[in-house]
């Protein structure tokens, strides 16, 4: 879903140049088109929509009570940059919960297609980043 024009009511205030229209005499602002995820003109429109319907989007979806992430879960890859560092050295699956932060290899680190389009700082998600702790014996 998406919208022709930014959400926010009060758009027009913005009064830019390119928001006039009509002739002389009768000339008037009118909202942008929406091109900011598909609701809104910018980001400043979506930040006045979010604050005058925040109450009405939480009870839409509905309120949800403290979500945890417990320890065998907490995996992840990290590319670090240091210039001081060799390249080898940039890549570390971490679980702080366990303690744990132990460098691995570029080829651990990413998907081959990572590795493909030279996005060195790309890393496999949080849930390879688990199997990856499991194959290495971190976790079981
Ligand atoms: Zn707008």
């Amino acid at each position: 879903m998406s919208s022709e024009w930014c959400q926010n009511k009060k758009c027009p205030e913005k009064k830019t140049q390119g928001q006039i229209r009509g002739k002389k005499g009768a000339k008037y602002y009118q909202s942008n088109k929406a091109n900011w995820y598909g609701y809104w003109c910018s980001m400043g429109c979506r930040e006045q929509w979010f604050n005058d319907n925040k109450d009405v989007c939480i009870q839409a979806v509905g309120l949800i009570d403290k979500q945890v992430l417990p320890l065998d879960d907490a995996w992840y890859v990290e590319y670090r940059y240091d210039w001081r560092e060799e390249e080898r050295n940039r890549y570390h699956l971490v679980n702080k919960l366990k303690g744990v932060d132990q460098s691995i290899t570029q080829q651990q680190a990413q998907t081959p297609e990572q590795i493909a389009n030279n996005h060195n700082w790309y890393t496999i998600n949080d849930t390879q980043a688990k199997e990856l702790a499991v194959t290495l014996g971190l976790a079981s």
